[in-house]
């Protein structure tokens, strides 16, 4: 027979432990006739198995019902799935999360600040982000076919000596694709002011002519008129 202490030690917990399943209802003590609790080699059974229910995430209120629902495997399966399935969903959250710190942590290092108004969602932002990101690939890619159409058609005219009329098509086609990768850049670009963090767009003439870097132009605030290098985002 084993004392609240001895029970404790022999499975590695802490005896207010061993005594709070006790008061559950959980493990069930015989009493000597100084009162004390004892306990037996099937409750060192019963604590371990207690146990091992509780590292699966299980709550004291569904290990008393699976400890006391022994012959139903049944039930045991059901609480095993839908535990399962709580799991995941936390974990899915917590993966969430933990892309949204992701995402927080590198703008903050990019820019010393949280680009855009996190008040509208870290889930919106990200998104943002990820469109200004499709946009230039997108214009990337057409800015590839326009170099191609341009230089494949002065190449075949100066190498095949071919008539000047693709050299006109080549020009015509890239000055479409040109015009198309400038102004679709211009209508889904917006800039935040590193000064006031207010967003802000410019007429096409400041926005084509302004200085600027992979992230960022040279642009005047149109809130508080300071001129910063803006951080660029994505316009719907
Ligand atoms: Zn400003």
């Amino acid at each position: 027979m084993y004392t609240s202490g001895e029970l404790a030690r022999k499975c590695n917990v802490s005896r207010r432990t061993v005594q709070y399943y006790d008061q559950c209802g959980l493990l069930t003590a015989s009493r000597t006739p100084t009162d004390q609790r004892q306990y037996n080699d099937a409750d060192v059974q019963r604590l371990r198995e207690i146990l091992a229910y509780r590292n699966l995430g299980f709550s004291l209120k569904e290990v008393k019902r699976i400890i006391t629902n022994q012959n139903s495997s049944k039930y045991l399966l059901s609480l095993i799935t839908s535990q399962q399935d709580n799991l995941t969903d936390k974990v899915a959250k917590l993966n969430q999360q933990i892309a949204s710190l992701d995402f927080l942590k590198k703008q903050f290092n990019k820019y010393g600040y949280f680009p855009g108004n996190i008040a509208e969602g870290v889930a919106y932002l990200m998104d943002q982000a990820q469109r200004l990101r499709r946009l230039r690939i997108k214009m990337i890619v057409i800015g590839l076919i326009l170099d191609i159409c341009l230089w494949g058609s002065v190449c075949y005219v100066v190498l095949q000596k071919a008539n000047l009329w693709y050299l006109g098509i080549g020009l015509i086609v890239s000055l479409i694709l040109g015009y198309y990768i400038t102004m679709t850049y211009f209508h889904h670009s917006c800039y935040l002011c590193p000064n006031c963090h207010s967003t802000f767009t410019v007429p096409f003439k400041n926005w084509f002519f302004a200085k600027h870097t992979p992230n960022t132009r040279h642009l005047k605030c149109s809130h508080c008129h300071q001129v910063n290098y803006c951080i660029e985002e994505f316009k719907k």
